[in-house]
C-alpha cells in the first residue's frame, strides 16, 4: 500500500520534497507520543512535537475546540472582529515579554519570518539583514535568501541583502576550541567588525537554539552580548522561536531568556506546535514596530476562528499542566540518560540540548567529521525499534534530532532512550 502511494506521491508531487526512510512512512492515526503507521504498525514520536504536535497527538481538549469551531464558523479574520483570535493575540503579548506588544497571525513560520523582515526592512529602510551561518527560516523567496544552511536555500537570488555571522553553531567552526566567554567575545568582535564595514542593516534574525541545523548549543548570554552591540547601531534583533517557543527548552518559556537579561527582541515569530497541529505563525512586536507599515496587510488565513480555537485550548493546557516544567524534568532525565547511554558509543561526539530540544552529534569514529550515513542509519534503525526521530545539522546532516510532544512521560522518555540505544548499537 505505501509502495503505491510512494509511487503515485512521486509521480505528482516535487522532487525537491524531502520524505524520510527509504521506505517512507505513513502516518495514518495518532494519540498522545505515539503514532501508528497505514500498517499497524505503532511508534513512539520522538520528532513531531517540534513539527505540529507540540502537546500530544490527538489531544481531546484541542480537538474539542477545532470541531465545535469548525461546526460553527469559519471565516476571514481580517475584515471583521474575531474573538478567538483578539484573546490568543492578548495571551502571546503577555507571555511575549515584549513592551506594548502587537500581535499578527499567520499560517506558518515563513509567513511569520516573512512578516518580521517586511517590518525590519520597512521600519529600518534598509534591505540589508544579518543572519547566522547554519540557520533556517523558512522556504519563501525571502526567507531563503536569510537561510544560510544552503542544504535549505534552493536560490542565491534575493531580495535582501544578507551577511552571515558567527555564533549560531559551537561544534565546529573557527571559534569551536574557545571556551563560553571566549567564544561569545570572539563573535561579538565579529560581528562588531561587520558593522563597522557595511551600511546599517535592518535587523539580526537568529534562532536562540538551530532547529533544522541540528540543535545546536550557543553558548547562554551570546545573544544577549550580540543585543548590546545591536542596539548601539540601531539594529533590530528579531528572535525566530518557530522551534525554541512555548517552554520547549525547559528552563524558559522563551529560547532568547536563555540568553539574560539584555531585554526581549524587538521582533519575536514563532509557528508550528501552537496550534497543536493548526496551522497558525505569527509576529510580535512592540507597537513603533508593527505599526511602520502605511498600507493595508491582511493574510487571508491568518488568525481564521478555527485556527485560534485550536491555539488557545492548547495553550490553556500547555498552561495548566505546566508543561514546560515537564520538559525540563523529562528532558534533564533524558539527556542525562541519554549521555549514559552513548558515552562508549565512539560515533556520538555530544548530546546536546536544553528540555525536549536535544541534538545527539554523529561523527566519524577518532575524528571531528561530521557523519551523515551514521545518522541516516540511525535514523532507519530507530524506526525498526519502533522510534521515530529526526535529522539535521548544516551541510552535512549529522546529528539526531530529539523533540517529543512536551507531554512526555518519564516511562516514554525511558523506552525512547532504550530503543535508541539499540538503534546505536545495531549500526555498529
Ligand atoms: N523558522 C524555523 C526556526 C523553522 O524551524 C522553520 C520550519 N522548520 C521555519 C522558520 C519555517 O516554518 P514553516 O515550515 O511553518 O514555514
Amino acid at each position: 500500500m505505501t509502495d503505491e502511494l510512494l509511487g503515485r506521491h512521486k509521480a505528482v508531487l516535487p522532487d525537491w520534497l524531502a520524505l524520510y526512510y527509504a521506505d517512507p512512512l505513513e502516518i495514518t492515526h495518532g494519540e498522545g507520543r505515539h503514532v501508528w503507521d497505514a500498517a499497524g504498525t505503532k511508534y513512539l514520536d520522538f520528532f513531531g512535537g517540534i513539527l505540529t504536535t507540540m502537546t500530544a497527538h490527538a489531544l481531546p481538549e484541542v480537538t474539542k475546540a477545532v470541531s465545535e469551531q469548525a461546526g460553527r464558523i469559519i471565516h476571514s479574520s481580517t475584515l471583521y472582529l474575531n474573538r478567538p483570535m483578539v484573546e490568543l493575540a492578548e495571551r502571546i503579548a503577555q507571555m511575549s515579554g515584549i513592551p506594548d506588544a502587537r500581535v499578527f497571525f499567520t499560517t506558518s513560520g515563513t509567513e511569520a519570518n516573512d512578516t518580521a523582515l517586511l517590518l525590519a526592512t520597512t521600519y529600518r529602510r534598509s534591505n540589508q539583514i544579518l543572519a547566522m551561518r547554519n540557520s533556517y527560516h523558512g522556504r519563501s523567496f525571502s526567507a531563503v535568501g536569510i537561510t544560510g544552511n544552503k542544504g535549505w536555500s534552493p536560490t542565491s537570488l534575493s531580495p535582501l541583502q544578507t551577511l552571515y555571522v558567527h555564533g549560531g553553531v559551537r561544534t565546529r567552526g573557527p571559534y569551536a576550541d574557545l571556551g563560553d566567554a571566549d567564544f561569545i567575545a570572539a563573535c561579538v568582535a565579529d560581528l562588531e567588525d561587520l558593522l563597522g564595514h557595511v551600511r546599517p542593516p535592518a535587523a539580526l534574525i537568529a534562532e536562540p537554539i538551530q532547529g533544522v541545523g541540528g540543535f545546536t548549543s550557543p553558548p547562554d548570554g551570546l545573544y544577549a552580548a550580540f543585543r548590546e552591540v545591536l542596539q548601539r547601531h540601531g539594529v533590530l534583533w528579531i528572535a525566530d522561536e518557530v522551534q525554541t517557543g512555548w517552554g520547549r527548552t525547559g528552563d524558559n518559556f522563551w529560547g532568547w531568556q536563555a540568553h539574560g537579561q539584555n531585554g526581549p527582541p524587538d521582533i519575536l515569530t514563532f509557528a508550528k506546535g501552537i496550534g497543536n497541529g493548526m496551522s497558525i505563525g505569527g509576529v510580535v512586536a512592540r507597537s513603533e514596530v508593527m505599526n511602520c507599515l502605511d498600507s493595508n496587510s491582511i493574510s487571508t488565513f491568518g488568525g481564521t476562528q478555527i485556527t485560534m480555537a485550536a491555539g488557545l485550548a492548547n495553550l490553556n493546557y500547555l498552561v495548566e499542566h505546566d508543561l514546560q516544567g515537564n520538559a525540563r524534568r523529562v528532558g534533564g532525565l533524558l539527556i542525562e540518560r541519554l549521555r549514559a547511554i552513548t558515552a562508549q558509543v565512539p560515533e556520538v561526539k555530544e548530546v546536546r540540548g536544553r528540555g525536549l530540544m536535544i541534538g545527539v552529534e554523529l561523527v566519524k569514529p577518532g575524528t571531528e567529521e561530521a557523519n551523515p550515513d551514521a545518522a541516516a542509519a540511525v535514523l532507519e534503525a530507530a524506526r525498526r525499534e519502533g522510534l521515530l526521530i529526526g535529522k539535521g545539522g548544516g551541510h552535512n546532516t549529522s546529528a539526531l534530532r530529539i523533540a517529543p510532544p512536551l507531554s512526555l512521560t518519564v516511562a516514554e522518555a525511558e523506552e525512547g532512550a532504550d530503543a535508541l540505544e539499540r538503534a546505536l548499537r545495531s549500526i555498529r
